[in-house]
């Protein structure tokens, strides 16, 4: 313990002397590779330094230490403004045992009854648990009465468990502590990260406080940069989806759409656009992006701090003086970043976006509704649309043949003799009878008539040559998965529908 706290005090020092203020130097501490035992200590710490307290006050009195003399050499150079100095004498005077530690017995009686340890430890177990069920979110919604722990489990939430508001007040604290946010500020929506080991595996965690009338809820995304996998082999479970993704990248230039909904897993195909290509070497990849979502070998990420004033369209120029020749935009809102990714598309570089919207035709229309004034920039800079839709796997454990409905079959054109599965439910998949998920795709390259369709801005055309473009189609993948009895009629409506 003695030579730990002198190491802090040492590190401390080093930060103060290059001007880093305190409460951002405790965050560098934090940085560090401290065991379990300094952890909380330096947490409790940095956090009464932010209501206020000064140093000498609970530095001594924390890592389960209380020497007077500590106390009292802090406080008389904490006092003259000498931090520094004061840090060095105290870090000596550990090394040579001039400086006592103090009783440490009493220290370690109040961190096993904290609270504040108990939170943090529940916090962990819940992200365990949500790793563990392979849930991509966490969501805490509290209630008057207590809060619901839900994790999203192959796209739907399923209650967990559920804790006291007390219980969650600790939680809320302990969880903006690890993110590094300002625990005083509840009345506003905060954002942060949280890198975390869990069950071996290096975690990322997105974490998003929102104040709602009941309190602030808590959203917390799974990122394990160690589990996604970008092999195109893997991603695509059909030749025709392979090939057609092999030939949009092929492009020297043009625009490049992935559109789905949220929750479509349109980023994962991104990222195995990008990585592919950064493989095939030879080019410049730059991506512009909010936030940066996984750090990819071979491309440079530009993050954006639109609060900052580091918007898209500014984060664009800048890119286009470092020479790249692939450019990501991770998403078009408004219509001047979309005029200068078009432009970028038609100077000869290949720019990849993606857009929330649910097919091809609406991507279009998209395009058009957000930089209507110049419908053949869009014509000239389109080159492909991918758009996807995660179908949910039927439950093997539970599930049933049956029989297909005359609709079915004759909506599916499957043989008329065709079994299909019935979803169900068990304890092996939540009783919602379906377990895991598997991407389906549209991909269309634009034509020369589409193009030439655009440009004229003749939505009518478009509509009926936006199905002659489409090289791969989504409707025979739901075939396909039926035929496999890999899903249910029921949950390909449900897609087809929403
Ligand atoms: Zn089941």
């Amino acid at each position: 313990m003695r030579t730990k706290l002198s190491l802090v005090c040492k590190k401390l020092c080093q930060l103060l002397e290059c001007r880093v203020p305190l409460i951002k130097s405790f965050d560098a501490l934090l940085e560090e590779e401290f065991d379990v035992e300094m952890r909380p200590a330096l947490e409790r710490i940095r956090r009464r330094l932010m209501q206020g307290t000064m140093l000498w006050e609970v530095l001594p009195s924390d890592p389960s230490v209380n020497s007077p003399l500590m106390e009292a050499m802090l406080r008389s150079c904490e006092n003259d403004a000498r931090l520094i100095e004061g840090l060095r004498i105290v870090a000596n005077g550990l090394d040579d045992g001039t400086i006592p530690l103090g009783n440490t017995d009493q220290g370690t009686v109040e961190t096993a009854v904290n609270p504040e340890d108990i939170s943090r430890e529940r916090l962990i177990q819940i992200m365990q648990d949500a790793h563990n069920r392979k849930a991509s979110d966490i969501h805490l919604i509290p209630t008057e009465k207590e809060t619901g722990i839900w994790l999203r489990i192959d796209g739907r939430l399923t209650l967990s468990s559920s804790v006291s508001p007390k219980e969650y007040g600790y939680l809320v604290h302990q969880a903006k502590m690890l993110a590094r946010l300002d625990i005083s500020r509840n009345l506003f929506p905060q954002d942060g990260r949280i890198k975390h080991k869990i069950s071996g595996d290096n975690l990322e965690m997105r974490i998003s406080f929102l104040p709602t009338v009941t309190g602030e809820k808590i959203t917390i995304r799974i990122l394990d940069p160690g589990k996604i996998t970008l092999d195109p082999s893997v991603i695509f479970q059909r030749d025709q989806e392979l090939q057609a993704f092999d030939r949009i990248l092929s492009q020297p230039f043009g625009l490049i759409l992935f559109t789905g909904p949220t929750g479509s897993g349109k980023t994962t195909t991104v990222y195995s656009a990008l990585k592919h290509l950064a493989d095939k070497g030879g080019c410049c990849i730059c991506t512009v992006e909010d936030p940066v979502e996984y750090v990819l070998e071979g491309v440079s990420h530009v993050p954006l701090k639109i609060k900052q004033g580091f918007g898209y369209t500014n984060a664009i120029q800048a890119v286009l003086r470092n020479d790249p020749d692939i450019l990501y935009v991770s998403e078009i809102r408004d219509r001047e970043t979309l005029d200068l990714s078009l432009k970028v598309a038609v100077t000869g570089h290949l720019v990849l976006t993606s857009l929330h919207t649910l097919n091809p035709l609406e991507s279009i229309q998209r395009l058009l509704d957000l930089g209507s004034t110049e419908p053949h920039m869009v014509a000239s800079a389109l080159s492909s649309i991918v758009s996807q839709r995660l179908v949910r796997k039927v439950c093997k454990e539970c599930s049933e043949e049956v029989e297909a409905l005359d609709s079915t079959i004759s909506e599916f054109d499957l043989d008329s003799s065709c079994l299909v599965k019935k979803a169900n439910g068990c304890p092996s998949c939540n009783q919602t009878g379906y377990r895991g998920r598997k991407a389906v795709y549209d991909f269309l390259e634009a034509s020369k008539e589409l193009k030439d369709a655009i440009r004229q801005n003749n939505q009518v055309l478009i509509a009926s040559l936006v199905s002659h473009s489409m090289t791969v189609q989504m409707k025979d993948s739901f075939r396909l998965m039926l035929e496999k009895q890999e899903t249910t009629p029921e949950e390909v409506q449900r897609l087809q529908s929403s």
